[in-house]
């Protein structure tokens, strides 16, 4: 008998501003609601029609820095406008013991942190198709100011340089072929060898015994 590692995957989804990884995180969900998108927890404004809870759990920085302390947060990272951003280490681990694949959708030094934590994680990075896709697509997106556009799009370029740090990269050409991308490699994740915890010879021999004895001795041909 086979018997597999019941633990769930960790799949760690970065890529920069405006590549698109929200749409494909929801599109993700969607087709597969069997995943979990955890929530971070950040300190920065909600914007309009986010809800706390379900977008991020939106908490004052001294709440932040608290759960920082109390070993609350598996990473975290100041990423915006001095604003912070974190995953809140609990209910990820519950998640996982209970056998769920989780995504967490963060910025590369989050990543990292997770990285060096859980090794064992499946670090995926998403790119737009070029630079200057991104800068179009942050334009349309209409949630930033310009200077927060400038800001968010040098921090791309230097995002993209990590990519080396991930195990798959995955461009966001067309979203559906990105997201069916991002299904195969959960998915292969799922086959890998080291996810095998018991694979019992002993019950194989006996199968062989009782395959060469027992099952072929009507057999003539
Ligand atoms: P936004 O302000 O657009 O919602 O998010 C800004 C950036 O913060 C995005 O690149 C997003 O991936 C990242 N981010 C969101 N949640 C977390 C988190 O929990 N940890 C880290 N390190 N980054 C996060």
């Amino acid at each position: 008998m086979v018997k597999e590692n019941i633990r769930g995957n960790l799949i760690v989804i970065s890529g920069p501003s405006g590549c698109g990884k929200g749409t494909i995180c929801s599109k993700l969900l969607k087709n597969n609601p069997d995943l979990f998108l955890n929530v971070s927890m950040t300190t920065r404004e909600p914007r309009s029609g986010e809800v706390d809870g379900v977008n991020y759990y939106f908490v004052t920085k001294d709440e932040f820095l608290n759960k920082i302390d109390d070993g609350g947060m598996l990473e975290y990272a100041v990423v915006y406008n001095g604003n912070y951003y974190g995953t809140p280490k609990a209910e990820v681990e519950k998640k996982l013991n209970e056998g769920i694949d989780v995504i967490l959708e963060i910025e590369i030094e989050g990543a990292a942190q997770v990285n060096e934590a859980m090794p064992e994680g499946v670090f995926i990075f998403i790119i737009p198709p070029s630079m200057r896709e991104l800068k179009r697509r942050l334009i349309k997106r209409n949630t930033e100011t310009k200077e927060q556009i400038i800001e968010r799009f040098k921090r791309a370029y230097k995002e993209i340089n990590e990519v080396n740090k991930y195990n798959y990269i995955v461009i966001n050409d067309d979203i559906d072929t990105a997201v069916s991308k991002v299904e195969a490699i959960i998915k292969a994740e799922k086959c890998r060898v080291n996810r095998i915890e018991d694979f019992d010879l002993n019950t194989k021999e006996e199968m062989l015994h009782e395959l060469l004895t027992e099952d072929l001795k009507d057999y003539d041909k």
